[in-house]
């Protein structure tokens, strides 16, 4: 169905899309108000002139080319340019073009194109918004990872800190305790016999007064590193209080524990700290656990056996086996304790 010449020409005059019709140079012959309005441009001022003028500078050089694809080949799909307002702005157009060649060899091209400058503008805005937000969302997810691994580190840390003696980092009481309860629970179950020795530092109050308490804190350390060395790994070793050191020495009958309160004291006399500026002696309570008992029994029979130790001169061990009673009869029953030097 051919649409009447009166229906094209006011398609021409009111379509939102700018219109223009060139020659075969490029010429503008005829451009709609849409056209003017889309470049700032008045239809005088086309007219006549090639589409050149609205060219950005660096395509300048590019306009026979583009001329030569307008008459040669194909442009009616839609594509994207950027093209020049009169005032310099960057346009950015969604064009076709429609050649018509004649007989004669002359061509008008007809190009329709829409101002997409704004959709562009928004779609870059939006990209870039995404890319913020992407990045923010980045970052967002490394702080929540740093805080995550403070948060571990601080678990740790926290961990650490309520099972271990901050000066020496053997166990603190507590950590023995419980560690203790499970060594024990497995010695009753096997039948396996465990001693347990008490420590005591001798007269440790007078390296604090003539060295100061640093040193006495380095001299602990040193004790502590000392003993840790002649120990099994199944064996326990907690620092119970100030200069006191407490060992659970699992599947150890009292003459194998022996041999080791010997090799500890030993190792401690021999201790050479600050330049031989100090030595040490060390004394011991060491009780053969009795199976079934509580180990709160054990200790205070290893304490008493200590409390021995000292009354008989120190740097030395009191041993004796298990014994049932109550420590309510332990002074009594104790009054033959084994005491060595
Ligand atoms: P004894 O041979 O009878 O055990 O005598 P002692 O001097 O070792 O025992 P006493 O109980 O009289 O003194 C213990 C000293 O240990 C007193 C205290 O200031 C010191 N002490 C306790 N804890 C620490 C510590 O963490 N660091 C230092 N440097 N000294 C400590
Ligand atoms: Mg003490
Ligand atoms: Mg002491």
């Amino acid at each position: 169905m051919q649409v009447a010449p009166e229906i094209l020409s006011a398609l021409f005059d009111i379509s939102p899309s700018g219109i223009a019709i060139a020659d075969e140079q490029g010429r503008y012959l005829q451009v709609n108000e849409a056209y003017c309005r889309l470049f700032g441009y008045s239809q005088n001022e086309l007219i006549g002139q090639t589409f050149g003028l609205i060219l950005l500078d660096s395509d300048k050089e590019l306009e026979p080319e583009i001329l030569a694809l307008a008459l040669n080949q194909d442009q009616s799909a839609p594509s994207e340019w950027q093209v020049k307002h009169r005032d310099g702005r960057v346009l950015f157009v969604h064009s076709a073009f429609k050649t018509f060649h004649a007989p004669d060899g002359s061509a008008r091209i007809l190009t329709i194109l829409s101002d997409v400058t704004t959709l562009v503008a928004t779609l870059r805005n939006m990209q870039d918004h995404e890319l913020l937000l992407r990045k923010a969302n980045e970052n967002l997810e490394e702080i929540v990872s740093n805080r995550t691994m403070m948060l571990e580190h601080a678990n740790k840390e926290l961990a650490r800190l309520a099972t271990q003696d901050p000066l020496t980092g053997l166990y603190n009481r507590r950590a023995f305790e419980t560690e203790a309860a499970k060594a024990i629970y497995t010695a009753d179950r096997h039948q396996r016999p465990c001693s347990v020795l008490f420590l005591d530092i001798d007269h440790f109050k007078s390296i604090n007064d003539q060295f100061g308490h640093a040193i006495g804190d380095e001299v602990l350390q040193k004790t502590a590193e000392k003993i840790i060395t002649l120990l099994r790994c199944s064996d326990l070793v907690a620092r119970w209080g100030g200069e006191e050191f407490v060992l659970l020495l699992p599947d150890t009958p009292l003459e194998q524990a022996l041999v080791v309160g010997e090799k500890i004291l030993d190792a401690i006399r021999s201790l050479q700290l600050f330049n031989t500026q100090i030595q040490i002696t060390i004394s011991g309570g060491l009780v053969e656990r009795q199976l079934n008992t509580p180990l709160e029994h054990t200790l205070q029979q290893a304490d008493m056996l200590l409390y021995q130790a000292k009354q008989s001169g120190r740097n030395r061990l009191a041993s004796a086996p298990a014994l049932p009673q109550h420590v309510d009869s332990l002074l009594v029953a104790y009054p033959n304790a084994c005491v060595s030097q």
